[in-house]
């Protein structure tokens, strides 16, 4: 662990010994840098693919967002989002190529449930928010539209769906007539023929390079007056960086911070669990979930709920054990389990032929509904 703040002076000669690139803030331009790094076995801040790029990360002290020094080489980073960044277990290797099944398993329905979180913050959080059937909704990194799909299901409308992966967008266009997708030429400068009420970036967000860029642009040129902008992103504190596609990882603080440098006024902000991901690593603050509005007047905070960390690093790091010891826990949990339905089955297989099927049967049921 390293939490030495880096000075100006330092910062030159890291830069200079190659040890990162970065000598301010992205977000905010702050030049107050330290080094971010944690060597938690679940958590950890080293890259899951460092066959594709290895980092280095950064934590502003004083908009407290973390970020990669060097940020990986455009080309490469659109060559690895259409390889081996979707490859699935389910992969089949012929001959000549290989060929994957035409939805991702269990991807698709994780984006799909991820829905949920948006419909509770409307529901919910902020009622000035009424989606109609002809409101024009962009979503951004938005693949094959399974997220939007959810939102055809419940308000009748149909999202324009906006992503670098042309398969993803002809899928949406095919599977759910979202006819007006669009494939991503660059999201800095592409724009809609409708301005859009509504934006949304489903861990899309941590992805992009020039976040400032971004939703100075959204604000500017693709969103209607007052329009809105729904944003879920991994959190700081619950979730590995490990990632080298996340270029920044946010926390509840940094994201108010970074929406209301660029003009959006946050109307609701919280973590949230849902859904889980069976990855052993699911916990209750794993992400974030955020729904802001342009304004063209001084954006206004929400105080009580995003309070400056005062020492970031320290408070995820101490989280990450917490977290650790909760999903070792969990783990010796299932196996006690596992061993008690073994056991329990065995008896079960000696009992049926004696007494038939019938008879377990109905015991199986009644000891299904206890557990209800
Ligand atoms: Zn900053």
């Amino acid at each position: 662990m390293n939490t030495t703040p880096l000075s100006i002076g330092r910062l030159k000669m890291a830069v200079a010994n190659k040890v990162f690139s970065s000598t301010h803030c992205p977000i905010c331009q702050s030049t107050n840098l330290k080094i971010f790094k944690s060597n938690n076995y679940f958590f950890p801040s080293y890259s899951k693919a460092p066959e594709f790029y290895i980092y280095q990360l950064l934590l502003c002290d004083d908009c407290t967002v973390i970020f990669m020094d060097i940020f990986p080489d455009e080309k490469k980073l659109a060559n690895y989002y259409n390889t081996e960044y979707r490859a699935s277990q389910f992969r089949i290797k012929l001959k000549e190529k290989n060929i994957e099944p035409p939805i991702m398993i269990p991807w698709s329905g994780i984006s799909f449930m991820r829905f949920m979180n948006f419909y509770q913050t409307v529901e919910h959080h902020v009622s000035s928010l009424k989606i109609l059937q002809n409101d024009n909704i962009i979503d951004y990194g938005g693949y094959q539209g399974m997220w939007g799909y959810a939102m055809n299901q419940t308000y009748g409308c149909y999202p324009i769906i906006y992503d670098f992966n042309e398969a993803g967008i002809n899928f949406s266009k095919n599977a759910f007539g979202f006819a007006r997708s669009m494939v991503a030429k660059d999201i800095y400068t592409d724009i809609f023929s409708c301005k859009a009420k509504l934006a949304s970036l489903i861990h899309a967000f941590e992805h992009l390079l020039y976040p400032v860029k971004f939703l100075t642009h959204l604000k500017e040129n693709i969103l209607e007056k007052n329009g809105y902008l729904y944003i879920e992103v991994p959190n700081a504190y619950a979730f590995a960086h490990a990632d080298p596609t996340h270029a920044f990882t946010y926390n509840t603080y940094s994201l108010e911070r970074v929406l209301n440098v660029c003009g959006f006024e946050v109307l609701h902000i919280r973590e949230d669990g849902f859904p889980k991901l069976e990855d052993g690593h699911d916990n209750d603050r794993m992400n974030l979930i955020c729904l802001a509005r342009a304004t063209s007047e001084q954006p206004k905070t929400i105080k009580q709920l995003t309070q400056k960390p005062l020492n970031l690093q320290k408070e995820i790091l101490w989280n990450y054990q917490k977290l650790t010891w909760k999903i070792m826990l969990n783990r010796y949990k299932n196996i006690f389990v596992s061993i008690v339905r073994n056991i329990a089955v065995t008896f079960l297989l000696i009992l049926s032929p004696l007494l038939g099927y019938e008879k377990i049967y109905n015991f199986k049921a009644s000891v299904k509904k206890l557990f209800k």
